[in-house]
């Protein structure tokens, strides 16, 4: 493992395979970072308990392993990066406690993302479990646990790693400097939008396309992309700059923006072909990533041992943590 100074922790829920707002948005960060620094990723199954109940938690563990093959897939090198599952390293609870008593309710309650998850889950701020109301001290508590200062995540993440900085800042000045202020780690375009064309690319939305989709089942949901809302008939000009199927060329046809551009402003290019033309760049972009993920795949139990190992490191770091939070905060274990 790389052991640079500085260190860097990101996670992701296990709700199955990555899409493209995943990929874009944080894991070529994750993949680069690894050149520099000691990377820390790990699969967050208890928050995947916030919005999963009774029998949907079955599909938990599969999870873990289609999006920890997609991680491989996309460049994570187990060899140079801790990879691990969240509860494999029960300690993260036991901070999560100890923060919880440091952070007041009205930080928590005030997160925009957590008034948009009520909304989402159609229930009430009274009607939502606690565990959903303390997400970003557990989240806390996953990047501090390694003293890690770098999160690589997509823009939605914000929010939550100021709330970070604010409890880390609090804890600092309740019982001395201890954790560095964690910083987010944007890539060039943090904020991936779906194929609705107007919220941010998700699974729970149904807007997204999964990286190791089959080339002809992303060409059926390219095919379902919004474009220009104004451009009713083949015949009219389209305008780039408020399409998304647009931006998404800039990421998978680089090299045809210019023509694409000109081809749709002028009407040659109509929105069937422009959307046949961004599926093809998709899969041409992906092939490399989901070869391997299928060479990946028929390895018989290589990621649940990439898993076991990364979890076995994780913990000497995490119980050396845990210790100097316990002596700080007067419960120690070696004080009676
Ligand atoms: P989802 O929102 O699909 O449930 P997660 O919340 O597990 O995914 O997010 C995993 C990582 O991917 C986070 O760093 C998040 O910021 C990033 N991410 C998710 N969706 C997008 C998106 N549409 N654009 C950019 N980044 C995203």
């Amino acid at each position: 493992m790389n052991t640079a100074e500085h260190s860097v922790f990101s996670g992701m829920r296990p709700s199955g395979r990555l899409h493209l707002g995943n990929y874009i948005g944080a894991l070529q960060n994750w993949v680069s970072l690894q050149k520099e620094y000691r990377c820390i990723y790990c699969a967050v199954d208890v928050h995947a308990l916030t919005d999963m109940q009774g029998e949907a938690t079955r599909a938990i563990q599969s999870n873990v392993r289609e999006m920890v093959l997609d991680w491989l897939a996309a460049g994570v090198d187990p060899e140079r990066s801790l990879v691990f599952v969240q509860s494999q390293v029960p300690e993260v609870m036991i901070l999560h406690t100890l923060l919880s008593m440091v952070t007041p309710l009205g930080w928590l309650m005030r997160v925009p993302t957590f008034k948009d998850k009520v909304r989402q889950l159609q229930e009430t701020e009274e009607s939502v479990s606690y565990g959903l109301v303390g997400y970003p001290v557990l989240m806390t508590a996953d990047i501090i646990l390694y003293k890690a200062d770098t999160v690589p995540v997509g823009e939605d993440q914000l929010p939550h790693l100021e709330l970070a900085r604010e409890i880390v800042r609090r804890f600092n000045h309740l019982y001395g400097p201890t954790f560095p202020e964690p910083q987010p780690k944007l890539t060039e375009y943090p904020l991936i939008l779906g194929l609705d064309g107007k919220q941010k690319m998700s699974k729970s939305l149904d807007n997204h396309i999964e990286l190791a989709a089959t080339p002809e089942e992303t060409i059926a949901r390219v095919k379902t992309a919004f474009t220009d809302p104004q451009r009713l008939r083949r015949t009219d000009p389209g305008r780039p700059e408020v399409c998304n199927v647009y931006s998404l060329h800039k990421l998978f046809n680089p090299d045809k923006l210019d023509e694409v551009y000109q081809m749709c402003v002028s009407a040659q290019l109509g929105c069937v072909d422009d959307k046949q033309l961004l599926a093809t760049g998709i899969n041409k972009t992906l092939e490399p990533f989901r070869e391997r993920r299928r060479e990946f795949a028929e390895k018989p139990g290589y990621v649940e041992e990439i898993l076991q190992e990364g979890a076995r490191h994780a913990r000497v770091i995490a119980k050396e943590t845990l210790s100097e939070v316990r002596d700080k905060m007067g419960i120690s274990e070696t004080s009676l």
